[in-house]
Formats: structure tokens, C-alpha cells, sequence
């Protein structure tokens, strides 16, 4: 992928900002109509002030009428009541609904993931597309969540110029009189040029802001690297999986390397240092000094007509409060905000590119009949599989056929395509040659959520979360306890379980609460195996279920295996073949073909067979089993 900062067209932009908002929004027009209502109000609010505190002081220094005074003295009040009111209740009424956008805006993300084909999660083009995207989210805020911060600022200052331009017109319109001396400025082209000059110097300030966003904009890909490596390097002591290592090997000084490195963008010598001593700092710098010009000149100019009697005082208090806001303020915020969007759409053309990533796995509506006497059968058929973009088949023309009930371990070396066979199985991907049929239907043809139910897998590098053990075992917050319990007791965690104090509700891991409970692996294993069981699916596959266990631990689970599959097709990956026993079929891989299938015992007699390498390479290891 292309990490270059390509700019993107006006058109383009424009386009990407409103498919966001439509992608944001989509399910929550009311949080959109109430923001927007929220802001319009909020933007035209100081008006209000600004023309009532006008039309009081020319009260003041003209009529002084006492009954015009208290009027208006009421008005300021009673509006000001009115308007906090209005505005409290908006924002609470708007609060309510905003909560999760956050998420809900993430889980356009995950849920992406989580729906595109299994090959794309596991190509490295998809990884470094969305780490860029993260990233990019993390280091500058860029992204899907940019668009509501800009939508809310580009929509209040557009309600905010229109009150602004409504209090401003009279400014430009009253004329001077005619004996002041001063009468050259009711001349269109002088009030046109005031009118450009105020433009010009208001827009001086988003124009050196955007140069400064675009520099940082345009090193994106290098600040997120230097984010990374911050995270990365600058956290190797604290996170559990390294501290240790960085202990022993005293690794502190070793990352310091990284941290402080030149190329790192955030260190004092680094490029953001660089460019805040020299270029960034001097725009800086200019853009404070045009604000103060600016206000100069506004000031200037409405005091002028003001001395020269084309207005009272009120009026001199009401032109400086709107113009400042409507061209320091709203006009300028619309300028750098629409520049501000501009910058954001090509991180959105990021967004979008993941987003877009079609499923190209064909996607069946079939229902998979959920059959009481749980009779399935499953048969690959001349199976052969390649990764993506890999030269070699992972699987060559495999075909078997396993029954519902049966216990099937699959053997063979690392890399024989043991995985590989169970992937396309659960069908993460789907085979390049051949097929695979459930009941003699190609399961291509099922609806994919509903296969997916037929599994419960158990692969070697499994993840329990830190969530309480109940929550773990059922992969829900609702669950059916006693259910959850006699799973965790069937997989041989009863005795742990009944140590618990808060039992189903205790917390794996300290991370969200300090009463949590670290577990051993073969613990951990164990819960994994509860997990698999209260899917309660027909099928239950197991990835060297019974590597992290200990000997004894390993015996019981094996004890026990049948009462825990119960009525269950069950596949074990294995590379303890002493656990081959206790299945009714084994499946040999070697070199991504099944070479043999047979009964332990069969396999074992047949001398010339991989089978009988394989166990005689491990029966010294399990002298005692072979008894
Ligand atoms: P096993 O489970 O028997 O150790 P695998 O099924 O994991 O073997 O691997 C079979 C072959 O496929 C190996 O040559 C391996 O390198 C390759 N392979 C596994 N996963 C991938 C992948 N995601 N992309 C490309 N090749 C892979």
C-alpha cells in the first residue's frame, strides 16, 4: 500500500466527507438532527447579547427612558434565563443520545473485520492498511471521528456567520454624514475595499493554520512510525509479556536507543522540534500578529463612522462584537474548517479502502438443519488448497470422509497442513480445488453464520479475555449458569472453580479489576476446552488440546474425553500420538497429503507407513505408554 500523503481534489474531498457522514449516520439520524439543532442554537446565542447590550447603551447615552430601560434590562435577563435553559435542556437531550458514538463509530471498524473474508484478515495488506488507519486515528485524530468534529464546527459557523451577517449589514450601509468631513467613506468602492481588507487579513490566519496542518498532515506515515516505536519501545517494561525479559536483560538502555533517536518526531532534536524552531514557530508567530491587526482595523474603522455621527455608541458596541465574531470567528472557522476536511479525506480514502474490501467468498443461504440425532456427515473431496499468493499448495488433493460421533485425530510434522485442513473446514477459506460437503451438500452453499455454528474450535493459540469466568466460558455477558459451571466441571477446572470466592463472577487477569486471578496455562486450556463445550455444537475441534497440561492433568483429560465430547464429532490435532488411543480414526498428513487413515492400531502395524515413524520417533519420549 501507498503511504505517500497523495493530496485529494476539492471535488473528492467533498465527496469522502459527505459518504462519511452518511456512514456515521446513517442509524442515528436523531443524534444528527439534535446536534445539529444543539449547535445551530449555540452558534446564534451571543447575537442575542450583543443587540440587546447595543440597543441598552444607546437607550443609556440617548432617551434614557426609565420604562424603555427596565424593558430592556428584563429582555437581557429573561433571554439570557431562556437561552441557558434552552441550552441545558438540548444538552442534556443530546448527551444522552451522543453516548456511545464513539463505539458505534468503532464498530463500523470491527464489524468490517469481522465480516470480511478470513484470507483478507490474514493478509499483510490489510494489517498495514488498518494499522495506518489506527494510527492516523491515535497520533493526529484523523479519520471516521474527525468528520463529527467537523460537521459540528463547519455547522455552527456557518449559523454563526448568518447571525453575524444579519447584525453587520447596517454597518456597511449607514452613511456618514454628508459635513463630517469623513463622507468618502460612503462610497461603494471604499466600503468594498474595507470589506476585502477585512477578508483578507481574517483570512491571512486559517491560511498560515493550514500550511501548519498540511506540514503535519504530510508526515503522517513517519509520525505514526515514531508512534509506534514510542508505544512499542517506550512500554517494553511495564507490559506483562516483556517485563520480564527487559529485567533480566537489563533491555531499559537498549530502548532508550530507540526513544531518544533523532528519528524519532517527538524528541527535542527531532523534526517537530525542528519545525517549531523555524518554520511552523514563525507562522505561528505571523497568524497572532494578523489577529491583532485585525481587531486593529475593525476597531478603527467602526469608531470612525462612529465619530463621524453615523451611529451611537450602542451600535459602535454591537459592530465591534459581530464583525470580530463574523470574520475572526465564523468565516475564518469555515475556512479552516473545510481545510481542515480536506486534510482529513485522505485519511477517510483510507478508511474507505478498507471499508470497501469486497467478500469475495461465495455466500450461501442455505439453513444447516439442526438435526437432533446430530447426524452429520462431513467429506473433503479431491481437496486442494493454496494461500493467497503462495507458489505451493498448502493441501494436495485430500479427500476423506468422518461421521458424526467419531473421534478423529489428525497427525503429522509441522507444516504437513494439519491447520490448514481445519481452516478450510471451519471455512476460513475456501479450497482452490475440489470441494467439501456437510450431509452431501458443498458447504460454500450454507449460510456462513449458520456453519459457523456447527464448530466449536479450540485452536493452539486461543484468547480468553479479562472478563469473569462465566462471561469467558459463555462469550456473553447473559448466560446460562449452571450450564457454564458443569462445562467448566467437565473439562476438569471444577476443583479451581469451587476455590473461587466470587465463583462464575471472578475476574481473569488484573487488568479491569485487582481481585482478578492469573491462570496457568493448562488452567487456561482447560477453560478454553469449557468455552468450546457450551457452544454445545455438533462438532468440536481441538488444537493440541493438551499441550500446556501437565502429565497428570493430560491423563485425566484423556480419562475423560469421552464423557466430555459426549455425543460429538470430535477432531484433535495432535502431536502427542499417545492420545491417538483414544480416537476411533487418524488421518495422517505429511507434506500437505493425507498419506494414511486407519485405526491407531492399524497404523501402528503398518511398519512401512509414516504413522509407525512418527510413533516410534516419540515412544522413547512415552516408554512407560507403550506398555
Ligand atoms: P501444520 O498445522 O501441520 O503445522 P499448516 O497447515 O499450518 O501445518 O501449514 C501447512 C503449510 O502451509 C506450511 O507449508 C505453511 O508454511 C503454509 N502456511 C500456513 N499458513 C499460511 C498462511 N497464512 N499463508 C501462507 N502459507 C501458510
Amino acid at each position: 500500500m501507498n503511504n505517500k500523503h497523495d493530496s485529494v481534489s476539492a471535488k473528492e474531498a467533498l465527496k469522502l466527507n459527505l459518504r462519511a457522514i452518511r456512514t456515521i449516520y446513517a442509524t442515528r439520524k436523531k443524534v444528527l438532527a439534535l446536534r445539529l439543532t444543539k449547535f445551530a442554537f449555540a452558534a446564534l446565542t451571543p447575537y442575542v447579547g450583543i443587540r440587546l447590550s447595543a440597543l441598552l447603551l444607546d437607550e443609556l447615552a440617548g432617551a434614557r427612558d426609565p420604562k424603555v430601560l427596565t424593558a430592556l434590562v428584563l429582555w437581557i435577563i429573561g433571554s439570557a434565563a431562556g437561552i441557558t435553559l434552552i441550552q441545558s435542556l438540548l444538552d442534556r437531550w443530546h448527551d444522552g443520545e451522543q453516548a456511545g458514538m464513539y463505539i458505534h463509530i468503532d464498530h463500523i471498524m470491527s464489524g468490517k473485520m469481522a465480516s470480511m473474508d478470513y484470507a483478507d484478515v490474514e493478509d499483510t495488506e490489510t494489517y498495514k492498511l488498518l494499522s495506518v488507519i489506527n494510527q492516523s486515528r491515535q497520533g493526529g485524530g484523523w479519520g471516521l471521528h474527525h468528520v463529527t468534529h467537523n460537521l459540528n464546527n463547519l455547522w455552527s459557523s456557518l449559523f454563526s456567520l448568518g447571525g453575524g451577517v444579519a447584525l453587520t449589514v447596517t454597518l456597511f450601509t449607514t452613511p456618514v454624514p454628508e459635513g463630517s468631513g469623513l463622507a468618502f467613506l460612503n462610497s461603494p468602492w471604499v466600503t468594498a475595499g474595507v470589506i476585502l481588507l477585512f477578508i483578507a487579513v481574517s483570512l491571512a490566519v486559517p491560511a498560515m493554520t493550514a500550511v501548519c496542518d498540511r506540514q503535519r498532515a504530510k508526515v503522517v506515515t513517519r509520525h505514526n512510525l515514531s508512534n509506534r516505536l514510542f508505544s512499542y519501545y517506550g512500554r517494553y517494561g511495564d507490559r506483562e509479556e516483556t517485563a520480564v525479559d527487559a529485567r533480566i536483560y537489563d533491555l531499559g538502555r537498549f530502548c532508550d536507543k530507540y526513544n531518544f533517536d533523532k528519528t524519532n518526531l517527538f524528541s527535542s532534536k527531532g523534526y517537530f522540534a525542528k519545525l517549531n524552531r523555524g518554520k511552523l514557530g514563525f507562522l505561528s508567530t505571523l497568524s497572532a500578529a494578523a489577529s491583532v491587526l485585525f481587531t486593529g482595523l475593525v476597531y478603527l474603522y467602526v469608531c470612525v463612522k462612529g465619530w463621524s455621527g453615523a451611529f451611537g455608541v450602542g451600535a459602535v458596541t454591537q459592530y465591534v462584537g459581530a464583525v470580530t465574531m463574523l470574520f475572526a470567528g465564523s468565516f475564518r472557522n469555515i475556512l479552516s474548517e473545510l481545510s481542515d476536511m480536506k486534510n482529513n479525506a485522505y485519511f477517510l480514502k483510507l478508511v474507505f479502502r478498507f471499508l470497501d474490501i469486497p467478500n469475495r467468498m461465495y455466500q450461501g443461504s442455505l439453513t444447516v438443519e439442526k438435526r437432533r440425532d446430530r447426524d452429520y456427515e462431513i467429506e473433503f473431496k479431491n481437496v486442494s488448497f493454496k494461500y493467497p499468493g503462495a507458489d505451493t499448495y498448502a493441501l494436495k488433493n485430500v479427500s476423506l470422509k468422518f461421521k458424526v460421533g467419531q473421534r478423529l485425530a489428525v497427525v503429522g510434522r509441522n507444516g504437513s497442513g494439519k491447520t490448514t485442513f481445519i481452516k478450510l473446514l471451519c471455512r476460513l477459506y475456501d479450497p482452490t480445488e475440489g470441494e467439501i460437503l456437510l450431509n452431501g451438500i458443498d458447504i460454500r452453499k450454507y449460510d456462513y453464520k449458520d456453519y459457523m455454528g456447527v464448530f466449536s474450535v479450540v485452536f493452539q493459540d486461543f484468547r480468553l479475555f479479562s472478563l469473569p469466568v462465566g462471561e469467558n466460558v459463555a462469550g456473553k455477558v447473559d448466560y446460562h449458569r449452571a450450564l457454564a459451571e458443569s462445562c467448566i466441571r467437565d473439562s476438569g477446572l471444577g476443583d479451581r472453580l469451587d476455590s473461587l470466592e466470587q465463583g462464575l463472577d471472578t475476574f481473569l487477569g488484573k487488568d479491569y479489576e485487582t481481585g482478578g486471578i492469573d491462570l496457568s496455562g493448562g488452567e487456561k486450556q482447560k477453560l478454553a476446552l469449557a468455552r468450546a463445550l457450551y457452544k454445545n455444537a455438533p462438532f468440536i475441534i481441538l488444537d493440541e488440546p493438551t499441550a500446556a497440561l501437565d502429565p497428570v492433568a493430560e491423563a485425566e483429560v484423556y480419562q475423560s474425553f469421552d464423557k466430555i465430547v459426549g455425543d460429538k464429532t470430535a477432531i484433535y490435532i495432535s502431536h502427542r500420538l499417545s492420545s491417538c488411543r483414544f480416537c476411533d480414526v487418524v488421518a495422517v498428513f505429511d507434506g500437505g497429503a493425507l498419506v494414511q487413515m486407519g485405526s491407531h492400531d492399524d497404523l501402528v502395524a503398518d511398519e512401512n507407513g509414516q504413522y509407525h515413524k512418527l510413533w516410534h520417533a516419540q515412544a522413547q519420549y512415552y516408554a512407560e505408554e507403550q506398555v
